[in-house]
């Protein structure tokens, strides 16, 4: 059902993987959307644009040509995030420092962009992925989950900055989904985390974007400062 009229929406990262579930969700239904990545190509029908979250000129090109094409940003969905895993005592301070540059800083470089226009125009989404990892913690991913864990303290500090200027701020907390992130674990690490999972399977990204067209629709004014997991049960809703 197509519900929304044109509203402008962009997804970092979202030319594979969840954020393209997430920006094909938003297109189905009825918003304009920009995809935003390093390198990747953008799916038919949306705009391409080159993004490195770690620096906060190539943010802002890339919002100022969206901006050009479709019109102010009212969605965003903060999903870039990489993975440098490995046990704390052989982690290197680069390896710490690129994945927090990118899951965490990155949301920021993002959000405050994207926040400026949205405070003029008094409305605006900001949807940050998170992951169940950053509130359960996992073994070999303490950058990781201290990224995420990072954006659940900093969604909530928005919605509280920006709450009344008609601008929301959650965050969406998956489980393990099937993406090319997951394809690199192991047979081994994949069936860890479905015996972790009580929906004994791993989910579909288009079970996240859901999620993200739920936050992203008028129904949801009211959620502010939420962290809504969709892990099939993995963190029994923390
Ligand atoms: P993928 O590895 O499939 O895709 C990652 C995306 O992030 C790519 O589009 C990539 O773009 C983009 N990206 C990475 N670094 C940057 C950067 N510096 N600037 C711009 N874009 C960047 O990951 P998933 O789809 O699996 O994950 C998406 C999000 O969901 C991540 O934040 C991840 O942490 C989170 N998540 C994933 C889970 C899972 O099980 N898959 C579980 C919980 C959370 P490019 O093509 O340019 O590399």
């Amino acid at each position: 059902m197509v519900e929304n009229e044109g509203r402008v929406a962009l997804v970092t990262g979202g030319n594979r993987g969840i954020g393209a579930a997430c920006a094909a969700a938003l297109a189905a239904s009825g918003d304009r959307v920009a995809v935003a990545s390093r390198g990747g190509e953008a799916p038919d029908g949306m705009l391409g644009v080159r993004m490195d979250v770690t620096s906060a000129d190539s943010v802002d090109k890339a919002f100022s040509e969206v901006e050009a094409a479709l019109g102010p940003v009212e969605i965003v969905v903060s999903n870039a995030g990489i993975v440098r895993d490995t046990l704390m005592l052989m982690m290197s301070e680069d390896s710490f420092r690129d994945v927090v540059d990118t899951n965490l800083l990155g949301a920021y470089r993002v959000a405050k962009r994207a926040s400026r226009s949205m405070i003029r125009r008094r409305n605006g989404r900001l949807i940050f992925i998170s992951s169940v990892v950053g509130l359960s913690g996992g073994p070999g991913q303490s950058n990781y989950a201290a990224s995420k864990a990072g954006l659940v303290g900093f969604a909530r500090s928005l919605a509280r900055e920006l709450g009344g200027r008609g601008i929301t701020s959650n965050v969406i907390a998956p489980g393990p989904i099937r993406t090319d992130m997951t394809d690199a674990l192991t047979d081994t690490q994949r069936e860890f985390l479905v015996a972790a999972t009580p929906a004994g399977r791993m989910g579909d990204p288009a079970e996240v974007a859901a999620a993200v067209v739920f936050l992203a629709s008028q129904g949801a004014a009211y959620v502010n400062g939420a962290v809504i997991p969709v892990d099939g049960g993995a963190g029994m809703g923390h």
